[in-house]
């Protein structure tokens, strides 16, 4: 067992309590990768494609343009323009597994008119060819964030355990973590395909257990309210938010412990 610091700080459940850690559960995209050049990237070629499909714009060329904003909005284009600068952190792309982008690509095109078979296939359609620009096989493979390697060193060094909670498949986690060197220091992974996924409490138990250590002895750090509240109710006693993972960096919930750069944070054994 260990406690971690934030600047300095033992962290724990309340005010002066400080937390018995046994395990650190780390989620992906946004915390350990800067996942946003390759979300972006793959965002805009699904709108693309999408619209091609759709095939609205010498017809309708008002709903074709209904579509072009509609999809922005949905995948949570910064800018909502021609040349978004960025991903909101907690919009589907940041967030959401694959198949719900799907479902909620589907029913944007219901918006403009098509029969859910018609928006289904489309949206399958579209996913299925650019599906190449996700991963660490794509133009823009996702980077560790920075200072990732030497905190994963300390919590090594301090006998703490590390895990993978993500919603992309494993094969996406697998293939970031062998690409940076950084598998050796991963025990355990819960991916979408595991089940319950994120943002189930009961994701954090099903990786908890993989690991053979209780949620009262485990971190979590997250980028999305959405990671924080599940460790929350699966009774995680430290739970942390990793601002510094997007160019436009999340907003948390008041009252949420953060931190900016990996190097806040350090271990000491007990
Ligand atoms: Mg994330």
């Amino acid at each position: 067992m260990a406690h971690l610091l934030l600047r300095g700080e033992p962290l724990g459940p309340a005010s002066g309590e400080i937390a018995q850690i046994a395990a650190v559960l780390f989620d992906k995209d946004g915390t350990l990768s800067h996942s946003e050049p390759m979300l972006l990237n793959l965002a805009r070629a699904r709108l693309a494609a999408c619209l091609a499909l759709a095939d609205l714009e010498d017809a309708a060329p008002d709903r074709h343009q209904e579509l072009h904003d509609l999809l922005s909005r949905a995948y949570g284009f910064r800018s909502g323009g021609i040349h978004p600068d960025g991903i909101h952190p907690g919009g589907i792309t940041a967030v959401a597994a694959r198949d719900h982008n799907l479902i909620a690509t589907a029913t944007v095109l219901t918006q403009v008119g098509l029969s859910w078979p018609d928006a289904h296939a489309i949206a399958e359609h579209a996913f299925e060819r650019t599906d190449a620009l996700h991963g660490s096989g794509s133009e823009l493979p996702p980077q560790p964030t920075q200072g990732l390697a030497a905190l994963l060193e300390r919590l090594h060094a301090a006998g703490l355990r590390c895990a993978v909670i993500s919603n992309d498949d494993q094969n996406g986690i697998r293939s970031f973590l062998d690409s940076h060197g950084l598998s050796q220091r991963f025990e355990a992974l819960w991916s979408a395909e595991h089940h319950p996924r994120k943002p189930a409490p009961g994701a954090v138990h099903g990786l908890c257990n993989q690991l053979g250590v209780q949620p009262m002895h485990c971190a979590l750090i997250g980028d999305a309210d959405s990671d924080l509240r599940m460790a929350r109710a699966a009774g995680v006693p430290v739970v942390i938010g990793y601002r510094s993972g997007w160019r436009h960096p999340p907003q948390l919930e008041q009252g949420s412990t953060v931190l900016h750069h990996w190097d806040e944070l350090t271990a000491s054994t007990t």
